[in-house]
């Protein structure tokens, strides 16, 4: 593999179509890539030395992994820590970062960064690590370095992604199915609303939950979640443990219902599968807050096919499927359910399915 001096890539931010809190239940994920990304101008050092400039923060930090990184930079000195863990000899590096992914905001700014950063990282070096072991790796930086338990969906959707595609992802074989996703054609479109509600709590109660899917699979004797069926947890006596492994249940058959309906090109079916996958984090997970709740009904009411709380949950974005000349119909409903409850006014935005991780030049 030859090296590089120098070049730009880019990773985007995703939305997650449904399947959430699947992914560390050995679950299955459908999310696709936003047109929002982090690019990442890199320049070779003849050092192993790292000096990372981010225009989000107007800060740049200098690391050599000899004393432990934190704050924002601790996403690019992990993905430099789990590529030596994996035995790579990782290049010195000039890092330069922008982005247009809102941040966390649950649209995964914090993959795109990671993934942004990994692909320069083994480009510049010459490093043999193929695409599809590169959100692994990008998962354990998170996880391992910047000591967030998330799953693998985000790092998948911003390295596997397609464009004009959502990516079903079954995240215990890594299995990959790129299904076409033609909102335009079918006259649809995505909204996605940004709450802006405080993110509170977070971390610890993310935290929470992948402890208690954890802890529901082991009383089952089995290896995950993912091979839990709904019979099964009638086994489940504490009542709290049986509704969260019921969202990850009933959730996991969502995810197969919709791509069903989505290969038959059925799209505006998949509505209700979408508000269910909402009550369920609503009610059985218990990760919505009343801004999401509030845009989820809004945006019913209006017309929306369906709509759904989109990310890790405690705030976030949602989003709704909706005929795209009432697009804007929805998002002035959704503004003036927030208006009445006296939430700040949401961020509305269409998307659609953007190309995954790629070198720019
Ligand atoms: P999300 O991934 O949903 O946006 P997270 O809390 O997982 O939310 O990640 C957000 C964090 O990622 C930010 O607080 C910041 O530390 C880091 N981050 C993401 N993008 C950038 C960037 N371009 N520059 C600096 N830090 C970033
Ligand atoms: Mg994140």
């Amino acid at each position: 593999m030859s090296t590089l001096d120098s070049g730009v890539w880019a990773a985007p931010g995703r939305v997650n179509l449904i399947g959430e809190h699947t992914d560390y239940c050995d679950g299955f994920v459908l999310p696709f890539a936003l047109p929002y990304r982090t690019e990442v101008t890199a320049a070779r050092l003849d050092r192993p030395e790292w000096t990372v400039s981010s225009s989000l923060t107007g800060e740049t930090v200098t690391f050599d992994l000899s004393e432990p990184v934190t704050g924002w930079a601790a996403y690019v000195a992990g993905v430099v820590w789990a590529l030596r863990e994996a035995g790579y000899e990782v290049p010195g590096a000039r890092l330069d970062l922008t982005s247009d992914v809102p941040g966390g905001a649950g649209l995964s700014s914090s993959a795109a960064l990671e993934c942004a950063v990994l692909s320069a990282l083994v480009d510049l070096g010459g490093l043999d690590l193929p695409v599809p072991h590169r959100p692994k790796l990008a998962q354990r930086a998170e996880n391992a370095y910047v000591g967030v338990p998330c799953g693998v969906m985000d790092q998948s959707a911003s390295t596997l992604c397609r464009e004009g595609h959502a990516l079903f992802l079954d995240c215990r074989t890594m299995a990959v199915e790129h299904i076409p996703l033609d909102l335009a054609g079918q006259g649809l479109q995505i909204l996605v609303v940004d709450s802006r509600a405080p993110h509170q709590l977070v971390d610890g109660e993310y935290a929470a939950r992948r402890a208690a899917c954890e802890k529901a699979a082991e009383i089952l004797g089995l290896p995950a979640l993912r091979d839990a069926t709904l019979a099964d947890l009638s086994r489940l006596d504490d009542p709290l443990l049986l509704r969260r492994a019921r969202h990850v249940v009933t959730e996991n058959d969502r995810v197969l219902a919709t791509i069903e309906l989505l290969r038959d090109g059925r799209i505006r079916e998949i509505g209700p599968l979408l508000t269910s996958s909402h009550a369920s984090m609503r009610d059985d997970f218990e990760i919505t807050v009343p801004e999401v709740d509030t845009a989820v009904e809004a945006a019913l009411a209006a017309g929306a096919y369906g709509a759904r709380m989109t990310g890790g949950g405690f705030g976030g974005c949602v989003l709704a499927l909706v005929d795209a000349d009432r697009a804007a119909a929805v998002a002035d409903a959704v503004g003036q359910a927030f208006a009445a409850n006296g939430f700040r006014p949401p961020h509305c935005f269409p998307v659609t399915p953007a190309p995954g991780a790629t070198r720019l030049s």
